[in-house]
């Protein structure tokens, strides 16, 4: 069992609180009044983990994370790519009879049992999650970014440095051929790894090749770096350590 699994079991574990986080997460008017209908919700605190099924606000303006990423890149790469990932993720799963809070309640649990679906669904979603993760693993930059307490120990327990964890994951975000992404990420045994996986799969998903709880992600496509850095892959993430969002990864590795 996974250590994402056991979380989204002990999540879903609640119905009526599930209900409502994915009401909450999702927006969706309709559902709010389907679900009011049939029992009252108390809205409750969410596991801020799960994912919802609607585009979540970008936690900071387009050109936030200047002179990292440009308020063009992250304004196409928002508004546009990812946007249309969570189009295209509910179109597929409409279409596939997936009803949110009925069939299905959360993302994690279409990605853990993506096997089962077709390559539209299995990219969507997994071009959603992915995405809106990476928007929360990211803030305007500071000086001397870096993790700090717990999550640092186990980096250096895992990597041997801060240093040498950068210079693996790095290679795991430039090693990836084509599209893809890096991660950092806890397995089922609560190891903490690297690796990177291709397109828009996720360690979440069963059919891939690295699976447990995502903790850093990294977007290597091209449409997120090429406006500023061309071809140079290795320079955008060099750069992007700047903007990591280490209270973000300390707080998901924090539910391991
Ligand atoms: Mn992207």
């Amino acid at each position: 069992m996974s250590v994402h699994n056991k979380s989204r079991r002990k999540f879903i574990g609640n119905g009526a609180k599930a209900a409502a986080a994915v009401v909450i997460a999702s927006g969706a008017a309709s559902l709010l009044q389907s679900c009011a209908g049939t029992k009252k919700i108390v809205p409750a605190v969410a596991n801020k983990f799960v994912t919802g099924f609607a585009q979540a606000t970008l936690p900071y303006a387009y050109n936030a994370l200047e002179n990292v990423i440009d308020a063009q890149t992250m304004e196409l790469h928002y508004s546009k790519h990812a946007a249309a990932y969570t189009k295209n993720m509910n179109d597929a799963r409409r279409e596939l009879g997936l009803d949110v809070g009925n069939t299905v309640s959360t993302v994690e649990q279409l990605l853990a049992t993506i096997s089962k679906y077709n390559a539209k669904l299995r990219n969507n979603a997994g071009g959603h999650y992915n995405h809106e993760m990476f928007w929360q693993c990211m803030r305007p930059k500071k000086e001397s970014n870096m993790p700090s307490g717990a999550l640092l120990a186990a980096i250096e327990k895992y990597f041997t440095s801060f240093a040498d964890f950068k210079n693996q994951f790095a290679a795991a975000g430039t090693g990836r051929f084509g599209s893809g992404w890096a991660w950092l990420y806890a397995d089922a045994n609560k190891n903490i790894k690297i690796g990177s996986t291709a397109n828009q799969d996720n360690p979440l998903m069963d059919v891939s090749e690295i699976k447990g709880f995502p903790l850093l992600a990294l977007d290597v496509w091209e449409h997120a770096y090429y406006l500023k850095y061309q071809n140079k892959r290795a320079d955008y993430i060099e750069n992007w350590w700047q903007v990591v969002n280490w209270d973000y990864v300390a707080a998901r590795f924090a539910t391991l």
